[in-house]
């Protein structure tokens, strides 16, 4: 039995997976769908920031445009902690394409005049 919460929404839903990979505390399907991943192959939404060239100590915030296997995280970051960009930013810019092959962009999320 392996017990845990989804993060899928503010629920919150304390989520239990038995053996056989029966869901159970789940409200809605999502949470079933989430607690199979969370055992099978989990994955994160990565939510950071990356500077801006052309403003003096600034970064904006940019996150992956979906979730990426948890254990490739770290060389993700590595990646994303070379890029930076240079004002103005829109939300929705894509500063990098596929990143590590996982199908994920980088995209920016915070305009900055
Ligand atoms: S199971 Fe559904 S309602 Fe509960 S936290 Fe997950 S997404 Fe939200």
């Amino acid at each position: 039995m392996r017990e845990f919460t989804c993060i899928i929404c503010p629920r919150g839903c304390s989520l239990k997976v038995d053996d056989n990979g029966n869901v159970t505390g789940n409200f809605c399907p999502r949470g079933k769908e989430y607690a199979i991943n969370e055992i099978t192959n989990p994955k994160r939404t990565i939510t950071t920031t990356i500077r801006v060239k052309n403003r003096k100590d600034t970064v904006v915030s940019v996150k992956t445009t979906c979730a990426v296997p948890k254990g490739m995280i770290f060389q993700v970051m590595e990646v994303i902690n070379t890029l930076s960009v240079d004002a103005p930013t829109r939300i929705g810019d894509v500063v990098y394409n596929n990143i590590l092959d996982t199908g994920a962009d980088v995209v920016i999320t915070k305009n900055i005049d």
